[in-house]
């Protein structure tokens, strides 16, 4: 308990965070005006003090008596690192501290901007703190006390939210040329935590919540030190609010007992993806925060099961517990209000930010032994989703149940090598793309005219198909050997197919923020996954009646699908995995029925699904090759499989890919050496690869010496028989004058590369 003379106030029912764009995706449009010079500071700020304020309104209109307040403008992660002023000395002459910070996120002309990494398994990314030995931490709380004084005055029982001292400084690295762990810096940064408390507290704060998602990966006898001697140091002052300490992504277990060993006054825990707690630890009466709402997906809880395991934690514990999510709702849409538009049943089985306050606040009331009529409703949604025809597809389900081992294995590696070989005539380091080519406004135009109905689909199909014909024409001219026709039609690769294959849903205001003001608009896959019909063959096979070169198709595998996507929680990942490969396993059927004899399945989320805990990655590397092999052993031999992954540090997954038994894999190569082409030697991988060589995240145009460098290496490196070359990712984002030259100048290097080559494919 804490030693202060003040008794601890208590609270019931909360949420871990909110989302913070906007519901109209307010404080984007705000950022981005102020980017581009369109408005001001003060502008900005009043944007995001407005959303703050109506939220934290809304919160206590719906009875949480616990609000969790702190507005980041960009990232979380950042706001912390600033407020400890861990300001890395690039950024240090910018003197205006809103452009300082921004800068850190976003860069400059002058400076590269801190490295932006995925938070944990979710699908929003941080900025990485830069934090070594030199860096000067000093306090700068003014703006995180501007908003909790408002909301004080407000009558908010507000609880700012900050990342905690461990996990910043384990989720920090060190500066470039550095290699001291940032977390050898925690006795320094324990001083600006204690000073940061003590002014909370004057500011009128009751709780402060530490965020601690970095206790619950695999923590070591070092992790656990320092979790005691900086939850010690935090809570040795009396000028203090009661401090939450909350772990979420995963099982606290671990730390749990060197948690409670200091003063800390509650734990939130994550029991949606966590455990409950061991019995026997020591609570002493401290505030368990129990996350039983899912934050990180979008389905209404079971109130029931909630209910239970509330209870049994009540009893297990014997200490107060309040009701919360598993984690912040920053990772779901704000409201189901504007979404008219979604089937009334499946609506009936969501919830998302709002809704989900709502749910927090009825379970508390349950909890205290009143009754809830509203968590009737819920029961009935329940019990309505677990049986209707609409999720439960006797068809898909016998075809999933009734795979044998066949379905995923292809035939022998080297007859297929010898039957491709033979098909197409294709000169060695053979040149392709990987798929897209730049996404203009005249396509996003035509796109938003299909959707506001002044475009009809004729019309809409007659612009693609003269994109297309421009695109394989582009080609021809700049002498590619295997053709693309370009991916004119994907708003995005995920939400192409969902938007076509049943058992999936797509929202209209279903934004979530992925970094700083970009947004994603995952689609809810709710039901068994079937394919209703073809979805990419006509314009596969509309690109290959134009030209005799082979037109790779293109297809985003199970996994990528997945892993963009609001998955369903009623069965395994695995299982629902499966049934999205067999409807990626028709479609390449139908492609290679309709001529296309090279098809590309991408799957560059296979690594970011990776979990966090060791411990959970073999069983998900397993399901996910599972998953890729099903899509893609329905094809003949003389069908080539290509895959692309988007980066060439494979690390722990090296096998995996291996495994994934692509004819050929092109990933990410540019930027880093070619060192990946050894590791892939190193288990065994004996088929194609396409090192990327032309970095398409620049818009700069390598010059046809710097490709060849890349080219030169590689050919060092691998047999050259196996080698492709092709640019390291999709040309959407580029323009039509970036990409024609540098795809000339890559054409042109292969070329030449070729020619002294003293091998024939
Ligand atoms: N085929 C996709 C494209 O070219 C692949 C994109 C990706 O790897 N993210 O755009
Ligand atoms: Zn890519």
């Amino acid at each position: 308990m804490s030693t202060s003379a003040v008794p601890v106030p208590t609270f019931t029912r909360t949420v871990l965070g909110r989302p913070r764009i906007g519901p109209h995706r307010e404080l984007k449009r705000a950022l981005e005006r102020y980017w581009s010079g369109a408005t001001d500071r003060a502008e900005l700020l009043g944007v995001a003090a407005g959303l703050a304020r109506t939220d934290r309104a809304a919160m206590v209109a719906a009875g949480l008596d616990s609000v969790p307040v702190g507005t980041p403008l960009y990232d979380h992660v950042l706001d912390t690192a600033v407020l400890f002023g861990a300001v890395p000395e690039r950024f240090t002459g910018i003197t205006d501290d809103l452009d300082r910070t921004f800068a850190m996120a976003r860069g400059t002309a002058d400076v590269p901007p801190l490295e932006m990494t995925k938070w944990f398994d979710t699908n929003y990314h941080y900025l990485v703190p830069e934090i070594g030995p030199a860096t000067a931490f000093s306090l700068h709380a003014e703006a995180l006390l501007t908003e909790v004084a408002a909301a004080v005055a407000e009558g908010v029982p507000a609880r700012p939210v900050v990342v905690g001292p461990v996990s910043l400084l384990l989720l920090a690295k060190a500066p470039l040329g550095g290699t001291a762990a940032p977390l050898d810096r925690l006795d320094d940064l324990l001083p600006h935590y204690v000073a940061l408390l003590s002014a909370l507290a004057a500011a009128g704060a009751a709780w402060v919540q530490l965020d601690e998602p970095a206790l619950t990966l695999d923590v070591d006898d070092t992790v656990r030190a320092a979790t005691r001697r900086a939850y010690d140091l935090l809570t040795s002052a009396d000028d203090r609010p009661a401090v939450l300490v909350a772990t979420y992504f995963g099982d606290a277990g671990p730390v749990l007992p060197d948690l409670l060993a200091t003063r800390i006054d509650g734990v939130a825990l994550d029991l949606v993806s966590g455990a409950a707690p061991d019995a026997g630890l020591d609570w002493a009466g401290r505030l368990v925060v129990a996350g039983v709402v899912d934050g990180r997906n979008i389905w209404r809880t079971d109130p029931d099961r909630a209910l239970e395991l509330l209870a049994a934690l009540r009893d297990r514990v014997g200490s107060p517990v309040a009701v919360s999510t598993s984690c912040s709702l920053l990772h779901v849409p704000y409201t189901l209000v504007g979404e008219a538009g979604l089937d009334p049943q499946l609506r009936s089985w969501l919830a998302f930010a709002d809704e989900k306050v709502a749910e927090v606040a009825d379970l508390a009331t349950a909890l205290g032994g009143a009754a809830v009529p509203a968590l009737d409703g819920a029961r009935a949604a329940l019990a309505d989703r677990r049986s209707t025809t609409r999720v439960h597809q006797p068809q898909v389900r016998s075809r999933v149940a009734g795979l044998r081992e066949e379905a995923f294995r292809r035939g022998d590696e080297a007859h297929r090598r010898m039957v491709q070989g033979t098909r197409w005539e294709l000169p060695p380091l053979p040149t392709t793309t990987i798929g897209s080519f730049p996404q203009t406004t005249a396509l996003r135009a035509a796109r938003a005219e299909l959707r506001a109905g002044t475009l009809d689909r004729p019309g809409y199909d007659a612009r693609m198909k003269a994109e297309i014909a421009d695109v394989i024409a582009l080609q021809e001219d700049i002498g590619l050997d295997v053709l693309v026709h370009g991916e004119p039609e994907r708003n995005d690769m995920v939400q192409y197919f969902a938007e076509q294959l049943g058992g999936f849903a797509t929202t209209a205001q279903g934004w979530v923020q992925s970094y700083g003001s970009r947004c994603v608009r995952p689609p809810v896959l709710f039901g068994d996954v079937h394919r209703t019909g073809p979805m990419t063959v006509g314009w596969a096979a509309y690109a290959q009646s134009l030209t005799t070169r082979p037109v790779k198709g293109m297809l985003t595998g199970p996994v990528t699908i997945l892993a963009w996507s609001f998955v369903r929680d009623d069965q395994p990942l695995a299982t629902t995995a499966l049934q999205v490969a067999l409807a990626i396993r028709d479609e390449t059927v139908d492609l290679q029925n309709a001529g296309i004899g090279i098809i590309q399945v991408d799957e560059p989320a296979l690594r970011e699904l990776l979990p966090p805990r060791r411990s959970d990655r073999a069983a998900y590397l397993d399901w996910a090759v599972r998953a890729f092999r099903l899509a893609t052993s329905g094809v003949s031999a003389a069908t080539a499989v290509h895959t692309h992954l988007c980066y060439s540090e494979f690390g722990e997954i090296i096998d995996a890919i291996a495994d994934l038994g692509a004819d050929v894999t092109s990933v990410e190569a540019a930027r880093s050496a070619m060192e990946l082409l050894d590791d892939l030697a190193g288990v065994g991988y004996t088929r194609g690869i396409g090192p990327g060589v032309y970095d398409i995240h620049s818009p700069r145009v390598p010059s046809v010496a710097e490709i060849r460098a890349l080219i030169d290496r590689a050919v060092a490196a691998v047999d050259p028989r196996r080698l492709w070359v092709n640019p390291d990712c999709g040309l959407k984002t580029r323009t039509p004058a970036e990409v024609e030259p540098a795809l000339r100048h890559m054409v042109a290097a292969a070329v030449a590369a070729r020619s002294e080559l003293k091998i024939r494919r």
